[in-house]
């Protein structure tokens, strides 16, 4: 902008640049020309150049700043595309990081499962044998304490895998005293070998079938009842189902060293113990309670508890309640006497047991020959054993190994699911995975290889059993 202004003899000019200047802002310039005005052509000469440096000054500048804000433009987008490439490396590296950690516990799980299947296994074997008497308790003592460190084990990868977002929630029909009653039998020797007693009341209005999950339920009354059991020196543990504001409530209450007030929050948060010096005396990790309230709140439910020191704890969870209409009800649970029946059934049957660690065959003869009259066992060492006896003969089931040398459990059942297929046979013949791991993308790799079921390494004999009469049934007449 140009003002002239006159004042006596004297003509001023005044140049006035104004700029928006980002983000904000005003950038003046002012330029003063003094010029006289009684010298006729001359000033007006003068006039004239000076409004044109004036304005080449304008124009210099805008040029200067159009560049500078270029620059800074260009400067933008550069920091903006490498952090865009930074970002996307870093994603990468945590996928990549996830993925070695899931690689990691598969393997982990593996690797420590399959001894502790030779060890329990072999307990369990030796116990159903004729013993010694004073070996009994030697024989139960190491039985506890693989028992104890697949507790452990299943801990660590339930931990990760509620971490990762990784665990089903099943719903299906149960019977919560059938489930209650079972922890309780099992963990009930645990109790009286303190000199505990292990109670338990299902009040009349539960429901005798609801939608729930079997296994977690079990695995949140075995964390409470096992830490009751733990921590009570003396006295009696009471579990109690019960039906409060349309909510299942289980109640687990002790009679031991109880719970100051200010840790009673505390101890459900992972790693917390009590006291400092529980480990010592007691042993533990602090994992158990964080894991029973991540399970609890997965099912919509809560827990709390309320206890007073060196009188006693009170543990209490409440889970939605969504009873099961008569006659939907279906029982999966195997009693001792079906377990025989089962096994009666399957009386002369062929079957194939794919497997490479000695103790395994060993554990699993055993367990086949002791249940199953009349059975026809063969031997294939690795998968590629496995597809040569398959040729050889015909079997009612395969057992099949996933980790194997020369050829896995995988690729064998492949191969002999394309064989039949090839040699157009109809019916085929069942394959069972027996796998250490539990991951979920291990299992469904069985089923996408064409497996029909899996069986889990260290099984319980009755799961044992339960699959292969399953799927014998499934494929018989
Ligand atoms: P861990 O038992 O392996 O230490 P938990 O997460 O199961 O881990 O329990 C955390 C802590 O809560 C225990 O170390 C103990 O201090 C306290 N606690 C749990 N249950 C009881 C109980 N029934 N009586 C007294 N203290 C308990």
């Amino acid at each position: 902008m140009l003002t002239l202004h006159a004042i006596p003899d004297k003509l001023i000019i005044r140049a006035r640049a104004v700029k928006i200047v980002p983000p904000r802002g005003h950038f003046v310039r002012s330029f003063m020309v003094l010029a006289t005005t009684n010298s006729g052509w001359a000033s007006n000469w003068l006039i004239a150049i000076v409004v044109i440096i004036a304005l080449g000054v304008l124009f210099a500048i805008n040029r200067w700043r159009t560049s500078l804000l270029l620059r800074q433009k260009q400067v933008l987008e550069v920091t903006v595309k490498q952090r865009t490439k930074e970002l996307q490396e870093q994603k990468l590296l945590a996928e990549q990081s996830e993925k070695y950690k899931e690689q990691f516990l598969a393997n982990m799980s593996h690797e420590i499962r399959t001894p502790m299947h030779a060890i329990s296994g072999m307990t369990n074997i030796l116990l159903r044998n004729e013993h010694p008497a004073h070996q009994d308790k030697l024989l139960k003592a190491i039985r506890e304490s693989s028992d104890n460190l697949l507790v452990l084990l299943n801990d660590i990868l339930d931990l990760s895998k509620i971490e990762a977002g990784k665990i089903d929630i099943e719903s299906i029909p149960i019977s919560p005293k059938e489930v209650i009653e079972n922890v309780a039998n099992v963990m009930r020797a645990k109790a009286e070998e303190k000199g505990l007693s292990l109670t338990y009341s299902v009040s009349s209005d539960v429901p005798t079938f609801i939608y729930g999950d079997p296994t977690r339920l079990g695995q949140i009354a075995i964390n409470l009842i096992g830490n009751g059991i733990k921590f009570t020196e003396t006295g009696t543990i009471h579990v109690a189902v019960a039906v409060v504001k349309n909510k299942l409530r289980v109640t687990v209450k002790d009679t031991g060293i109880g719970i100051v007030p200010q840790k009673l929050e505390k101890i459900f948060e992972l790693f917390e113990q009590a006291e400092n010096s529980t480990t010592r005396k007691y042993g533990g990790t602090g994992l158990g309670l964080s894991i029973t309230r991540q399970l609890v709140e997965m099912q919509h439910g809560r827990i709390w508890v309320e206890s007073e020191s060196g009188v006693g704890s009170e543990f209490i969870f409440e889970l939605p309640l969504f009873p099961v209409e008569q006659g939907k009800e279906t029982r999966d649970r195997v009693s001792e006497g079906e377990l025989k029946k089962m096994a009666t059934d399957l009386a002369g049957i062929r079957i194939l047991l794919v497997e490479d660690n000695e103790f395994n065959i060993m554990v699993a003869t055993d367990d086949l020959n002791y249940y199953i009259h009349d059975l026809q066992l063969g031997f294939a060492k690795n998968g590629q054993e496995a597809i040569e006896k398959f040729n050889e003969g015909t079997w009612d089931v395969i057992l099949m190994d996933i980790q194997m040398p020369v050829m896995n459990g995988y690729d064998a059942a492949k191969t002999i699911r394309e064989q039949e297929t090839m040699q157009q046979i109809e019916v085929r013949t069942p394959i069972i995975a027996m796998t250490a791991s539990l991951l979920k993308s291990e299992l469904s790799m069985c089923f996408e290889a064409g497996m029909n079921s899996y069986i889990p390494k260290p099984y319980k004999i009755e799961e044992f059993i339960g699959a292969i009469h399953g799927e014998i049934k499934k494929s018989g007449p």
